[in-house]
This record gives structure tokens, sequence and C-alpha cells, in this order.
């Protein structure tokens, strides 16, 4: 039964092997107050929190008192960050617990920023203002673009200076997740080579996000089978919505990525404004790895970490050890980057309004004229959305007067304004195509003006902006704007 608020947790992970997480609270923090609250996903999530004063309500979201029903524990993982192994855990978040909603999901309640665990290494424990605020923006543009996302509840101000590179004001964000089981989740199972706590993991994730798939008294072989199965559907999908809205990760380390298929982690993350496929903007990310272009086939790459720590169980010793049995894994890998593309070509043919058997070069030479042209990614769709809604009411195939139609572009628009169009093409193409996205000059000013002077208003404009990003709003157009080159942000960080 829900108590006062709505509180209802009913936390399943405490059912797994206690090597998976410690029992641990957030710390208390110095002096809570509310800086941002999330009042439509407070109402989805069953909670009303109005009864409460403001210094209680602070106080709970940053950690300092516990909701009535919470067991707040860390979670152990692992991970390959930038390619490299490496035992994890959560160092700075502490999840209070399952929390049922109305409609009968189920939703991990996590704080970040809520203090030092036994997993936290060398770091404090600690989160800063301007990195939780950003993770509240970019996490619920993405829910309002309707992409899969963990989601922001709230951010309080703690008090307390935090000692980065800066001495900085600190924070605790609330976050919501279908889960935070990654796939490092797995590789710190499989590196503790204990086939219990795996094949515990494997029927508890598949249960909890994936029920239905197989029978609950399927062999596990058959159950790790399944969920790899599910795992890789999924992320297909998701990374082909990032590329859809010009979205870069920034640190896909296989910690960073769900099992349950939604976007987690939102660091140095950041979005396209030109459209160059190796645009990368995380400051740790030297090498490129996560550059854009490449997120497919980093996808791919974390997937096949998760396929190795399900090898244990999805074939006996002798046949891992001689590849015998498993010849599907490898076709199944095979086939994964001609799968990302077919479905990130079905994509693009949605966002160019073109049917689905369009002639791929098409596309390509589209694509390719916006790079050669460093046009705006978001905007040359919206024009393009403009142009086939005006042929749909007018009938006539020219080229508009539009600013978007840089010299290559002018040159390929009759291509496309002849090629034969996708059955309800407007419609289509203004499903696919955002017209406001959290463009990174805009996040930082918001930024700016939250931690240097307390100014949230220009914070609540652009959240206001983002919220309806697949509408065309006049009272929102500044939101559409490019930066001027002085605006321009070459790098984010986390
Ligand atoms: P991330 O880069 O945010 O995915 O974090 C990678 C790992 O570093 C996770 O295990 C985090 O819990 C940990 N971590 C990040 N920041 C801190 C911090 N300030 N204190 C302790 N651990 C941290
Ligand atoms: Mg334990
Ligand atoms: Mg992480």
């Amino acid at each position: 039964l829900p108590s006062p608020g709505g509180w209802r947790f009913d936390t399943t992970y405490l059912s797994l092997p206690e090597r998976l997480y410690v029992r641990q609270a957030p710390l208390p923090v110095r002096d809570p107050h509310m800086a941002l609250f999330n009042q439509p996903l407070a109402e989805a999530l069953g909670l009303d929190l109005s009864a409460l004063p403001e210094p209680d309500l602070a106080r709970l979201l940053s950690g300092t008192s516990l909701p009535p029903g919470a067991t707040p524990l860390a979670q152990a993982y692992a991970g390959h960050q930038f390619g490299h192994f490496t035992l994890l855990g959560d160092g700075r978040a502490i999840l209070l617990g399952e929390h049922l909603t109305p409609d009968g999901q189920r939703v991990d309640l996590q704080l970040k920023g809520s203090g030092r665990t036994p997993f936290s290494r060398r770091g404090d424990g600690r989160a800063a203002l301007g990195p939780m605020l950003r993770e509240f923006i970019l996490s619920e543009a993405m829910h309002a673009l309707r992409i899969p996302t963990t989601r922001s509840l709230a951010v309080t101000t703690t008090g307390e200076a935090v000692l980065r590179d800066d001495v900085l004001p600190g924070a605790v964000l609330v976050r919501t997740a279908a889960s935070h089981i990654r796939v490092g989740t797995f590789e710190f199972a499989a590196a503790h080579t204990d086939r219990h706590t795996l094949e515990s993991l494997i029927r508890y994730t598949l249960a909890r996000h994936y029920p239905g798939t197989v029978a609950a008294d399927a062999p596990v072989a058959e159950a790790a089978r399944a969920l790899l199965e599910a795992v890789i559907d999924r992320q297909c999908s998701l990374i082909t919505h990032w590329l859809r809205v010009g979205f870069i990760h920034g640190v896909m380390n296989t910690d960073n990525m769900t099992l349950s298929g939604e976007t987690i982690d939102y660091g140095p993350c950041a979005f396209l404004d030109a459209y160059d496929p190796a645009t990368v903007f995380s400051s740790i990310d030297r090498g490129g790895r996560y550059a854009f272009g490449n997120q497919p086939a980093i996808a791919r790459w974390n997937l096949a970490r998760l396929a190795e720590t399900l090898l244990p169980v999805l074939a006996p010793p002798h046949a891992v050890a001689d590849g015998t049995g498993l010849e599907w894994v490898h076709a199944l890998f095979d086939s994964l980057p001609e799968r990302f593309d077919r479905h990130w070509q079905a994509t693009l043919a949605d966002k160019f309004g073109l049917p689905a058997d369009a002639p791929r070069r098409l596309i390509t030479a589209g694509l390719e004229a916006m790079q050669a042209d460093e046009a705006d990614y978001t905007n040359t769709f919206a024009a393009l959305t403009d142009a086939a809604r005006q042929r749909r009411q007018t009938g006539a195939a020219t080229v508009p007067a539009c600013p978007f139609l840089t010299p290559a572009l002018t040159r390929w628009y009759a291509d496309w304004a002849t090629a034969p169009a996708a059955p309800d093409q407007a419609d289509r193409m203004a499903a696919a195509n955002p017209r406001r996205i959290p463009r990174n000059h805009q996040v930082e000013a918001a930024l700016t003006a939250a931690t240097d002077s307390g100014d949230l208003r220009p914070l609540h404009r652009l959240l206001a902006a983002l919220a309806t990003p697949y509408q065309d709003a006049p009272e929102h157009v500044a939101y559409t704007l490019p930066p001027q080159p002085q605006e321009r942000v070459y790098q984010t960080f986390c």
C-alpha cells in the first residue's frame, strides 16, 4: 500500500545475490534547498509531496532524510571504460529502492551525488550543481523527444562546496530509471566466475525488462540467449533514435549501457549543430572513440562484451573452449552492422520523407550536401519538413527561399523534390524531425546563469522550449538558432 506522499517501495533487487550490492544510506547534506522539481514526473510516479514544507522536501530529495519504505543500497558493477576493464560500482549514487507507480510500472529511484560508498575509489561521492542541472535538462529533453531514457525528478543544492578543477556548489539529483542494470553489471557478475550470481541476474533482468519472453522454468541457456537478443533489439532501436536527433552520448562505456534500453548517464553528452559524423564534444574522448557516427559500432562492441559474460551459460565449457555450439553468436554479431544500417536507413527515409525503397543515393547525397556545407542538422530537416507541408498544401515543388538551402543542398533539392514522396510525407517527417533540441550553447548559457548568478529563469525557459520539441512554436523560435561563431561550444565536460 502507498504511504503518505504516495511512496510505494518494493525493492526486488534485494532478492539478488548479496555481492551485487551493499546496503548503504545516503550521507546527509549540510544545507539542502530545492533547485528544480519535476511536477509532471512526480504526478506520473503517483507522488504528491505538496503537503511537505520546502525544507522537508529538500531534506528528502537530497537524501538527508529517507522516504518511508526506502531500502538504500549502492550497486556493484564493472565496465570497459574507453576499452579498458575496471571494477566500478555506485561511487556517488544510492538506489533508494524500486517504487511502484499507479499504472503498475516498477521504477528505480536513485540519488546521484549522495556521498561516498565502498565503491567510491578516489572520488568524493558528491556532484556539482552544473552537471546535475545539465543531466536534468538533457534527460528531460530526451524524454520529450520520445527516446527511452532515465528521467530527472529533482535537483537540490547541498550548501557544500565540491572541489573539482574549481570550487563548485554541490547538488544532488534524483533520477528515475526502468532499472540501473548495465552491461557492466553482467561484467561484474562474470568477473567473479560465480555462476549462481550470473544466472540469477539473467533471470532477474529478463523477468524485469522482457517479461513473457521465455518461460520462467526455461533452461538458463535459453533465457540468456533470449536476453541477449532482446537487448540487441532495444539497443539497435535506441542508437537509431540517437542518430535521428543528433545525440552524441560521449561516454559509451559498458557501465553506461543499460539492459533496459534506456539512455543513461548524461555526462559530456551533446547534440549536433552542423552535420558531421566525426563530431566529438566530450572533453574526455580524446581519440574520438565515441564520435557521433561511431555510436552503432561502439554499441556493437559493448553488446559483444555482454555476450562474453553470457558464454559460460550459453554453452558448456568444452564448447566455449573450441567454439562449437556458439556459431549463432558469431552469426548474430556479424549481422549487426547490416542490421543497424537497415534501422538507420529506414529512419533516414522518414527524416527525408521518402518511401522505404527510395534510392539510397538520394539519401546519401542529401547527407553529403549537408556535411559539405556544414548545414545545421536539425534545421535542415525542419525546413525540408516545411517544404513537404507546403507542397502538400500548394502542390508546388519549387525551391523555397530559405536560408537552410546552402549551395550544395540547393543542387540536391531538385532531386529530392521530384522524387516520389513517402505516403503521408509531411506527417512522417514532422514525427521524425524535431524543431528544437538542447543546443550546447543554449544549455551552457542556462547553466551559467543558474550557477554563477543563481538565476534559474533561462533554465526554465529552455526546459519549456524543449518540452514540445516536435511542435512549431513561434514563442520558442530563439531555441532553434544555431550558435553564432562566438557562441560555439567546442567541448563539453562531465
Ligand atoms: P561515470 O563516468 O559517471 O559513468 O562514472 C564512472 C564511475 O566513477 C562510476 O563508478 C561512478 O560512481 C564513479 N564516480 C564518478 N564521479 C565520482 C565521484 N565524485 N565520487 C566517487 N565516485 C565517482
Ligand atoms: Mg552485498
Ligand atoms: Mg556511469
